[in-house]
């Protein structure tokens, strides 16, 4: 039987058949149809509440935000806010669906690299809690609007510290080449500070920088720590102001398959107690005061917490030793197979318990060829009809899902306790048309 990351929320029973949330997940697939995204509260709810009490334990004065871009609904900005987290958006649908969940406004952190003058109208007129600033002409227009309403915009400034991080390991860089903020280690950080600090209608309450995701190498996010406490060190210094705010951003990795470490919540805890302790400490001996210490994961609070539900298909002998399994849906509800060759784990839903005996690869139903859900990956035998569960789905799928081949985009479901509730309905054949128009020239002919 094929091996994952466990939880009380998430098993297999005594019937050999894969559960989350106290339910049956090929019940569930009947129930709601498939393609369907299926996610644990439970767990969401854990993971959220493991670093808000990580960072009120280990640091003091700190919030976690939840970074929406990894999945974003009314549910899930309802949900941060019920456990007290701000929230990060990268977009100005995504600040207007956290808007429209009723989300505390001032608790909202807007990233981007290329905000549109709209968006910055949007974030003005919504009075966002911080705008992440990572250009001057951004800087510019923001300070223009906030003037024409009478206001100061409070700003972090988004930073590259020079520490990149990969799964595994992380770099110092002091040269590459990212599109995402201004380096500290040349002075174009405190150069930018300089330049906007005249700027009467924004407030510079701090800075940002974020290295990286599905990053298990705690050492990465001490070191960008400690560069981001020198920083601020020289901010005071040269600038005259000390940073209210260090916002660390996200990256913690979560399980996939195979050797990926099994992430528990006490091992998130250890992450925050690592960079907790590096401020702290960096901060004792640079003589700062002490920061508000933000941090912004995303993948790690959905991303376990979420499954996808496929029918099978098709079954081909593609040659000697590639058999595809075929399911319902593919690139268009989980494109990151075809992005960046992403691995997962996959259960045949009702014999998730069975010999995983045979090699497959599950490819999607989209007009590609690289339209895979996971490659190489062992299952018992299937059929058509047949549920498959891949797992680890609930960040980066439905937030990356698309129309392509006009299939309609799944529709999600939320589960607790044996309960189960629809939170983004299923796209239906009409939603595929409703923007198309046909000019009346063409109509004509
Ligand atoms: C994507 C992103 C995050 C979240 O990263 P995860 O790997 O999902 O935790 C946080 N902050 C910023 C600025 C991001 O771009």
């Amino acid at each position: 039987m094929t091996d994952f990351n466990y939880r009380p929320t998430m098993n297999v029973g005594g019937d050999g058949a894969l559960y989350i949330g106290g339910m049956k997940a090929a019940d569930l697939a009947r129930e709601y149809g498939t393609p369907l995204y299926v996610f644990d509260e439970d767990q969401i709810r854990l993971m959220m509440r493991t670093y808000k009490g990580a960072i009120e334990r280990h640091y003091g004065n700190g919030l976690p935000l939840y970074a929406s871009k990894a999945f974003s609904c009314l549910s899930m900005y309802s949900i941060a806010k019920s456990e007290g987290l701000g929230v990060d958006v990268v977009s100005g649908g995504e600040l207007f669906t956290a808007k429209k969940a009723g989300f505390p406004m001032k608790n909202v952190f807007f990233h981007g690299n290329s905000k549109t003058d709209e968006e910055l109208k949007m974030a003005v007129d919504f009075r966002v809690g911080y705008v992440v600033v990572d250009s001057a002409e951004e800087a510019k227009i923001l300070n223009d609007f906030a003037k024409e309403k009478g206001r100061v915009q409070n700003i972090l400034v988004r930073v590259n510290p020079g520490v990149e991080a990969h799964t595994h390991k992380y770099v110092q860089t002091a040269t590459n080449g990212s599109k995402f903020g201004f380096p500290i280690w040349d002075g174009r950080a405190l150069g930018f500070t300089k330049e906007i600090l005249g700027f009467k209608n924004l407030r510079i309450c701090g800075y940002h920088c974020h290295i990286g995701s599905q990053i298990f190498e705690k050492q990465s996010f001490v070191v960008a720590a400690q560069k981001m406490v020198e920083f601020f060190a020289s901010v005071k210094k040269e600038c005259g102001f000390t940073p209210a705010v260090m916002n660390l951003g996200g990256g913690f990795g979560i399980f996939y398959e195979g050797d990926d470490p099994k992430m528990k919540p006490e091992d998130y805890d250890g992450f925050v107690a690592a960079i907790s302790d590096a401020v702290t400490t960096g901060c004792k001996s640079a003589r700062l005061k002490k920061p508000r210490l933000v941090i912004e994961p995303g993948r790690s609070i959905v991303g376990e917490a979420g499954i996808t539900l496929y029918t099978v298909n098709t079954i081909k002998n593609a040659s000697e030793d590639v058999r595809y399994v075929a399911v319902d849906g593919g690139m268009g509800d989980n494109p990151r197979y075809a992005l960046y060759e992403s691995r997962y784990t996959v259960l045949a839903a009702e014999k998730a318990d069975a010999p995983a005996t045979r090699k497959v690869t599950i490819a999607g139903k989209c007009c590609e060829s690289g339209d895979m859900i996971a490659a190489d990956v062992y299952l018992p035998d299937v059929e058509r009809g047949d549920i498959l569960a891949v797992l680890s789905t609930g960040a980066y799928n439905y937030s990356m899902a698309s129309n392509y081949n006009r299939n309609v985009i799944p529709g999600a479901i939320l589960v607790s306790g044996g309960k189960a509730d629809v939170i983004i309905k299923k796209q239906t054949l009409s939603d595929l048309t409703r923007g198309d128009v046909i000019p009346q020239r063409i109509k004509n002919k």
